[in-house]
């Protein structure tokens, strides 16, 4: 398992989406899956990318490198004088003049969202978010607001150049440009037997400069050795793409497959840091069920594993599952501060609890082969 993970999360690393990364970890699953005995396939679908060609432009035409445009961004261009105002509350922004200006605000305390509207509403033109930890401001969105001016992150040294011009009154432009498009990303598959009748599964895909340690590269490796250890005519294995842009890979899997066949699927999402362990489940019964019974297993075992709901925020593959009608849940030993970002490395996953969970997954994966 901890192979897997070096593979997955310090040799490869960052497995975006869509990305050449994303098909190098693809092929290292499948790779491995086949070595296992499956009849293994790379499956592949449409995911939603975005390609960002968003700038700042300074007054001698020169750019800057950092620039990215945040989720949901109008894409617009304007250009104007600089003004830092601090996190951008609304207490942070009375008394300055904005009209027509391009604000420049730190990351963090007030969601985006509200720093651009607290920023339109003043009057700026254009905001500019500098991050708050290394590198460039990655996955940043908007929310569901109402923001009408372009709003893109910079990071710290490029933050820094342009508060030297706040002073001279320099015109910039900001451009924001995010666009959409469909590009090809992949499920693997590993299948014994005619028919899969079950089956465990883990999203590989991480997200931009995260190298997917325990979100999850842990899952990933346990799907793997699970797959090694427990070899069951009808038991099928698969590894996600394109989890984290929303399910996309799951998603497409489930379309293929006739659920009133299937009997249960056990996904696993975060299995290398126990912090909370939990036995995720929709709101269907049937899954619900699932849990509870895995649930006791584990409590048999000396494990405290209850069942649990993710936050309205969260979710994983299960959730594909069980709305085709598979009973379906996610194991995970919780939520883990540094997901999505560039700790989430191999060190960061916990050998003794990627074991534990390990066990605890297995105890589950045989009590539901043997009913
Ligand atoms: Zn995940």
């Amino acid at each position: 398992m901890l192979a897997h993970l070096r593979v997955l999360a310090s040799e490869i690393g960052p497995r975006v989406s869509t990305t050449i990364e994303e098909r190098q970890a693809a092929e290292y699953i499948a790779g491995q899956l086949e070595a296992a005995g499956y009849a293994t396939t790379i499956e592949p679908f449409d995911a939603g990318s975005t390609v960002d060609g968003s700038t700042v432009t300074l007054a001698d035409g020169s750019t800057l490198e950092s620039t990215r445009a945040l989720l949901n961004t109008p894409n617009l261009a304007a250009s104007g004088r600089l003004v830092r105002a601090g996190l951008g509350r609304a207490v942070d922004l009375v008394d300055i003049d904005l009209q027509g200006a391009i604000l420049m605000l730190d990351r963090g305390v007030v969601q985006f969202g509200t720093k651009a509207l607290n920023a339109q509403n003043a009057g700026a033109v254009a905001l500019i978010i500098i991050n708050n930890v290394p590198g460039p401001l990655v996955n940043g969105t908007l929310g569901e607001t109402d923001v009408s001016i372009p709003v893109v992150g910079v990071d710290q040294p490029d933050g820094s150049a342009l508060t030297l011009l706040v002073d001279g009154g320099e015109t910039v432009q900001v451009v924001a440009d995010l666009q959409s498009i469909t590009a090809p990303s992949w499920n693997v598959v590993g299948r014994r037997g005619e028919q899969c009748s079950a089956y465990v599964g883990a999203h590989y895909d991480s997200v931009a400069l995260a190298p997917g340690g325990n979100d999850n590269g842990s899952g990933t490796a346990t799907m793997l050795e699970l797959a090694r250890t427990h070899r069951a005519g009808g038991l099928c294995f698969l590894a996600f793409g394109s989890e984290e842009v929303g399910l996309v890979g799951s998603s497409a899997f489930v379309e293929g497959i006739d659920a009133d066949r299937v009997g249960f699927m056990l996904n696993l999402d975060m299995m290398g840091k126990r912090t909370r362990p939990a036995f995720i489940a929709g709101s269907d019964s049937a899954s619900r069920q699932l849990a509870d019974r895995a649930a006791a297993v584990a409590a048999k075992a000396g494990y405290e594993v209850p069942r649990e709901a993710f936050p309205r925020s969260a979710s994983s593959d299960h959730a594909s599952f069980s709305a085709a009608g598979v009973p379906a849940i996610t194991i995970t030993s919780g939520n883990d501060e540094v997901i999505h970002q560039p700790l989430d490395t191999f060190e960061n996953v916990v050998r003794e609890d990627l074991a534990a969970m390990l066990e605890i997954a297995a105890l589950v994966l045989q009590d539901l082969l043997l009913r």
